[in-house]
């Protein structure tokens, strides 16, 4: 057990958070005395200077450099398009963030690549386009690491939502044609949308196109998610409502890891509705995986990408485990992705590889906190097929509305390159009793503001 000190500097957490990616919890603690370890002898207010600092320290300690280096933002593409754009040049922003941020010329490459390829299949975001999210916060069955909002609930209450949320899509779908700006991407997401009934994701889908302005869409996303809520009559309303995209999510090929994790269906289920939605014909099919899930090894994550693949979807999204606060598998093993990291750092190298060998480009990129080995989620896709709308909420620089339980709203103000937050509450009974108001926030927040 290390006895680590961090002198002189208020925002101690922000430091540890980069002790946190070199040490388990259970191998140090914070001090004030007779420390191993103490950082920030100086008195130096530059936090970055203090991370670096323990950044060198701990990765000769550990003998581990961790290629992120110091970055411990989720966004390290909007960070190159910024630091890029600002500096307009490229070896000079790749030199400022090699040397501020310590980060490696592997990861270096990742993101440059990804943010010209953005750029070249989707443009800059325009301040006459919205992203809209639609969230539906239920789901068959709570996953193991599930943190978002999920609830089981019958069908009465899941209808009583859905009563509201078409009241919140009617009331901003007005508001926002009354601004003059129109709908770029739509993402309904939960959750897990399919938990909805035909009829429902017919009638959903149908007020959508009635309220909000949608004749420039480029892109319908729905997240089927989990396999179990798929059937011909759910896809066939979703296609005959312009649906282009959806996302079918195994997270592993392996039916015991799926027992483990608690999701109520089996691979065979996978594989049946992948062919459901190749029969309907969607312009588009993404599958998520899990690097990192409990008890997989390398080989076995190699073995989901394959059979994965050889369903053939165009989009292959590989996630690493994170495990939050909110989530069951922190109370089964809280240190979980820390006993991690060596298997997901090798899960991600092998995926990379095999799907590039297949053809398939990184499109985007994002980090997350508690997240295994603190590497990055990473969107695949082939022949340009792009999912657009999760380019532009990690790029940040347009108005995403967001509709439902949890949903936060973003108002983008160009002129300070700043986002304002106008958050739903997440609990969904609270937000069928308070819908109206949640529906006067956006006014205030993200209509009445110019
Ligand atoms: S499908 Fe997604 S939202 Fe639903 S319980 Fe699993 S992780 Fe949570």
């Amino acid at each position: 057990m290390y006895k680590i000190e961090i002198r002189d500097f208020e925002k101690k957490y922000l430091i540890e958070e980069m002790i946190k990616i070199f040490l388990r919890p259970d191998e140090y603690r914070l001090t004030d005395e007779d420390a191993d370890i103490i950082f920030n002898v100086g008195s130096s207010q530059d936090k970055n200077l203090i991370k670096r600092e323990v950044y060198n320290k701990l990765s000769a300690l550990v003998k581990e450099l961790p290629p992120w280096g110091i970055l411990t933002g989720i966004r390290p593409v909007k960070l190159w398009g910024e630091t890029f754009e600002s500096l307009k040049n490229r070896d000079l922003a790749r030199k400022y963030m090699r040397e501020t941020y310590l980060i490696q010329e592997e990861k270096l490459d990742l993101i440059e690549n990804i943010y010209d390829y953005q750029i070249k299949a989707c443009g800059y975001a325009r301040e006459d386009r919205v992203s809209v999210y639609i969230g539906i916060p239920f789901c068959p069955t709570r996953c193991l690491y599930c943190s978002f909002v999920s609830n089981q609930k019958s069908d009465s209450e899941i209808e009583r939502y859905f009563i509201a949320l078409l009241k919140e899509i009617r009331a901003v779908g007005s508001m926002l044609k009354a601004s003059g700006k129109s709908v770029e991407s739509l993402y309904i997401g939960g959750g897990t949308p399919t938990s909805l009934n035909a009829k429902q994701l017919d009638t959903l889908l149908s007020t959508v196109h009635k309220s909000f302005p949608m004749e420039e869409c480029l892109e319908i996303t729905v997240e089927g998610g989990r396999p179990d809520t798929i059937n011909y009559d759910k896809l066939s309303a979703l296609k005959d409502n312009k649906v282009d995209r959806i996302s079918i999510n195994p997270q592993t090929m392996k039916n015991e890891t799926l027992d483990i994790i608690g999701r109520s269906h089996s691979v065979e289920m996978i594989i049946n509705a992948f062919e459901l939605a190749h029969t309907i014909g969607f312009k588009s099919i993404n599958g998520d995986l899990i690097a990192g899930l409990p008890l997989e090894t390398t080989e076995d994550f190699k073995s989901s990408i394959e059979r994965l693949h050889a369903l053939g979807p165009d989009n292959i999204t590989v996630h690493c485990l994170a495990v939050k606060r909110a989530s069951r598998l922190v109370d089964v093993d809280k240190d979980y992705h820390y006993k991690q990291s060596r298997v997901v750092d090798s899960m991600l190298k092998t995926g990379r590889e095999l799907l590039s060998s297949e053809g398939y480009k990184p499109y985007y990129l994002y980090r997350q906190k508690h997240m295994a080995g603190a590497f990055e989620n990473t969107g695949y896709c082939l022949d340009d097929k792009i999912g657009i709308y999760n380019i532009r909420i990690m790029d940040e620089h347009m108005d995403i509305v967001s509709l439902g339980a949890g949903g936060i709203s973003k108002a983008y103000y160009p002129e300070e390159n700043r986002l304002e937050r106008i958050p739903n509450v997440s609990n969904y009974e609270e937000y069928i009793n308070r819908v109206d108001e949640m529906i006067e926030r956006k006014r205030k927040g993200m209509f009445d503001r110019r």
